[in-house]
């Protein structure tokens, strides 16, 4: 996990082409060179960046360079996340196991340390939130046990700080109680509502990251929640398994390169792997649903690609001829890729064109 320091300037705000900058604890409106304009340098909300022009009296600098990104997430699209905070409810709503696993390979997959952050736990006794945590803490994912309603915080505020955090989690689970009581004023956007207002107005805000002076430091936190689709990107079925960590060690021993540790001789997953069994059912559970993906996928090339033709022979028989146009071929590529663009929610083009149209 890379902590971010002050020192390096960090881009916090988007309002059209304006970026605030967070340096030394100074807020600096920027503008980016015109340079960086022609060469079609996006820059995002978290982007590390070289300013120039500083201009500390009027607060105002212009962004010269965007430095490399470690990761960046598509919804919200901010760069270089240091880690997502996954809150679930103890109780009201239910703890679903399930729904846990499936956050967890989600944010795994876009390469980011999620944080477990059990919520209401002031709802059960020490003994049922122990068995809810337990499984987790076991595997060596971070977890931390919250009550907004109580103030009881601490924990989750240390693991805030001097990082870049998005929260995420089901509706209703006190994400936004949760940063109050963190940070009071603040308040989680409900991405959904206002991302299907946006669209339907052409126009676009977008997610910013807010600085919270905490005791022990400075932390930034996404006001907008991650993950917000809950469909697995495009994922190879024999993939899965590295993205559970109690797995992924053991799978160079399986005997054969793709097993999917199901019910395959010389599965060292299942011989040997601590693998709780809800965890496992879990684990089954994406399995099929990548599986059918995959196959919904492979249809749907076929389908376009294959037009059947009958056509008359000479000497009075018949023939079937397969007809594999260009164009449907490219169609059914075109397909595959709306279908992955989907899966990967990439709609970032779509953000940037809905802003130029409603630039002043
Ligand atoms: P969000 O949808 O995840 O942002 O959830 P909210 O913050 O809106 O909270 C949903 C409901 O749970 C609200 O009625 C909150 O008052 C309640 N709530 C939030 N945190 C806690 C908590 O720690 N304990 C209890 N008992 N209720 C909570
Ligand atoms: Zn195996």
């Amino acid at each position: 996990m890379t902590a971010w320091g002050t020192e390096t300037p960090i881009v916090i705000r988007r309002i059209t082409n304006y970026y605030t900058v967070l340096w030394e604890g100074l807020e600096l409106l920027c503008l980016p060179r015109a340079r960086l304009k022609k060469e079609q340098v996006s820059i995002r909300v978290g982007d590390r960046v070289v300013l120039d022009e500083v201009d500390r009296v009027n607060r105002t600098a212009a962004i010269a360079q965007v430095l490399p990104r470690d990761n960046e997430l598509t919804r919200p699209p901010i760069a270089n996340v240091d880690q997502a905070v996954l809150v679930f409810a103890a109780d009201r709503p239910a703890f679903d196991p399930m729904m846990v696993d499936r956050f967890l390979v989600l944010v795994a997959q876009s390469g980011i340390s999620p944080v477990l952050a059990v919520n209401k736990a002031d709802l059960v006794d020490p003994e049922g939130l122990a068995e809810q945590v337990g499984p987790y803490q076991a595997i060596g994912f971070p977890v931390v046990t919250t009550s907004a309603r109580d103030g009881d915080v601490a924990d989750l505020v240390g693991l805030l700080e001097q990082r870049v955090t998005v929260f995420a989690g089901p509706s209703g689970v006190g994400k936004s109680s949760l940063l109050n009581a963190v940070h009071p004023g603040l308040e989680l956007k409900a991405l959904d509502v206002s991302e299907k207002i946006q669209r339907g107005r052409h126009t676009t805000t977008f997610a910013s990251l807010y600085p919270l002076e905490l005791s022990s430091g400075l932390a930034l936190v996404a006001d907008t929640p991650g993950y917000s689709h809950l469909d697995f990107g495009p994922l190879a079925p024999d993939q899965l398994g590295w993205l559970f960590p109690e797995m992924a060690p053991h799978i160079p021993d399986c005997r054969f390169q793709d097993c999917l540790h199901r019910s395959e001789p010389g599965c060292a997953v299942k011989e040997r792997a601590e693998l709780s069994e809800s965890r496992y059912a879990s684990y089954l559970r994406f399995l099929d649903e990548l599986e059918a993906k995959a196959a919904r996928l492979s249809s749907t090339s076929l389908k376009d690609e294959g037009t059947v033709k009958s056509k008359a022979i000479a000497g009075g028989g018949e023939t079937k001829l397969i007809k594999l146009g260009v164009a449907a071929r490219s169609a059914s590529r075109r397909l595959v890729r709306q279908q992955l663009a989907t899966d990967l929610h990439e709609d970032e083009g779509e953000i940037e064109d809905d802003l130029d149209e409603t630039e002043e």
